[in-house]
């Protein structure tokens, strides 16, 4: 074979293998892991060559989630894609942002979390990227716009929901920081698209998705819970690549 071909094969591996940690990451970073590795269905605490990074299904009740597969799926594809294709950011740095990315995205999307922890590691990588890129002034200053807007969304969104007495916050504190670090990312004022760009995506996606529910008359869907950090992590990616 060519050598190109030898190329891709070996960054499809190292993709699924980047997948398999990124899975294994959400799998056991925000419960610890003792707990991580417990069935989602039935509860079931597996032992690790049970769990088998949820590839395998459950012994108890067969339950196999599908995230994992998706995930690997994913993660190999996006590496050939970014190694063989040109992009804004290097492949040295779009590659574990992108990773990164993937797991603030799958928590969040899973546990409604962003971990604090992680979002220390995105600062540092993100000031890294930023400051090679465009200098202190234009990273500092995106990561406090980026907080500074997200901050007031946060104020707003807090407002409304003590006016309107809703449960479920319309924005955690976590995306006010993600903001931060996505600013760092972008730098100013790329920063002010990013947040655009990511209110827009999850506006798309929350209307599709009542369009759905909908067109399948589950009736009146108001209170489904659409995390907003997906959104803004896919739109600062684009803008990434
Ligand atoms: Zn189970």
């Amino acid at each position: 074979m060519a050598p190109a071909v030898w190329d891709g094969v070996l960054w499809a591996g190292l993709g699924l293998l980047a997948g398999l940690l990124v899975s294994l990451l959400a799998d056991l970073a925000p419960d610890g892991p003792r707990a991580g590795r417990r069935c989602r269905r039935c509860g079931l605490e597996r032992s690790w060559g049970a769990y088998a990074f949820n590839l395998r299904p459950c012994p108890r009740c067969g339950y196999r989630p599908r995230r994992p597969w998706v995930l690997l799926l994913l993660t190999a594809g996006l590496t050939v894609l970014l190694r063989f294709t040109a992009t804004r950011v290097p492949f040295g740095w779009l590659w574990p942002l992108t990773l990164y990315f993937l797991l603030l995205a799958v928590i969040d999307w899973e546990h409604r979390l962003i971990l604090s922890e992680l979002l220390a590691v995105g600062l540092v990588l993100g000031t890294a990227l930023g400051v090679a890129r465009r200098g202190w002034g234009a990273t500092v200053g995106g990561a406090l716009a980026g907080a500074g807007l997200m901050l007031l969304l946060y104020a707003l969104g807090r407002l409304l929901q003590a006016r309107l007495g809703a449960g479920e916050e319309p924005l955690g504190f976590g995306d006010v920081l993600l903001m931060a670090v996505l600013g760092a990312v972008l730098g100013w004022p790329g920063v002010v698209a990013g947040l655009i760009w990511g209110i827009l995506l999850a506006g798309v996606f929350s209307v599709a998705l009542l369009a759905v529910c909908a067109l399948r008359r589950r009736g009146w869907v108001g209170r489904v819970y659409v995390p907003y950090a997906p959104f803004l992590l896919l739109a600062a990616w684009l803008l990434l690549v």
